[in-house]
């Protein structure tokens, strides 16, 4: 695919997300993170020069290279993938625009003691398993609203801003669009969350509709 294949593939993809926006209403507004962990930096800059700027990875040690590799760009970086204690320094050290896979409260109480050493906040997203998967990581939808108010109250170098879900593992929609309800009713209910983050390739039309406003997209930005 040639540069200008590749700007004309990328409006319709956009055009997608328009048209799931507008089933909103004209002033929900939704936020594309491409998620880079398929592509490598020349992939990463040629979606650059068609306008795309937040970059997502789920893996620290590769969202750090690509963070180096990339430095001269403007670019935002998020994480979205589990975090590890002993990755947290390295997490840290790119100063991420948002970490959306908060998920134990643990690994909370010790990004705080790292957060304070440095003398740093972080942005972050609490991570609901919002179809109880075994295979996946996040809070109980039962325990998340405790658990949001326990990390802004005692983390306070952790600026929660929302949640972040990633859509139940099934064939049958109506299944998934439950997943995403889950997720936005325990997101209304919060104080203050402007983010929802919901949605990947192959789902984010409807988590748009389910109230979604940040969505996450990878192979389907850079056509994989
Ligand atoms: C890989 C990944 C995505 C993007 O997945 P696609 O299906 O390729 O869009 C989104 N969110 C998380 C947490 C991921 O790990």
């Amino acid at each position: 695919m040639t540069q200008e294949e590749y700007k004309i593939y990328i409006d319709k993809v956009i055009r997608r997300v328009e048209a799931a926006r507008l089933k909103v209403s004209d002033y929900h507004i939704v936020k594309i993170v491409a998620i880079s962990k398929y592509s490598v930096s020349n992939e990463i800059s040629n979606l650059y020069k068609i306008g795309q700027r937040a970059f997502g990875e789920n893996k620290v040690q590769d969202l750090k290279a690509k963070a180096v590799e990339l430095e001269d760009l403007p670019l935002e970086w998020h994480f979205v993938g589990n975090l590890q204690k002993n990755k947290i320094n390295n997490l840290l050290d790119i100063n991420p625009t948002l970490f959306h896979a908060l998920d134990s409260i643990e690994i909370a109480q010790e990004l705080q003691k790292k957060l304070e050493a440095k003398d740093m906040t972080l942005d972050a997203l609490l991570q609901i398993n919002s179809a109880k998967e075994e295979s996946k990581y996040g809070f109980m939808p039962e325990v998340a609203a405790d658990r949001y108010a326990q990390i802004t109250k005692e983390c306070p170098n952790i600026n929660l801003k929302g949640l972040m879900s990633i859509g139940a593992h099934s064939e049958d929609k109506e299944i998934v669009k439950k997943s995403f309800e889950t997720t936005y009713e325990i997101y209304k209910s919060l104080d203050g969350a402007t983010i929802c983050s919901m949605g990947m390739s192959g789902d984010f039309e409807l988590a748009i509709e389910c109230g979604s406003n940040m969505i996450r997209l990878g192979s389907v930005m850079f056509n994989k």
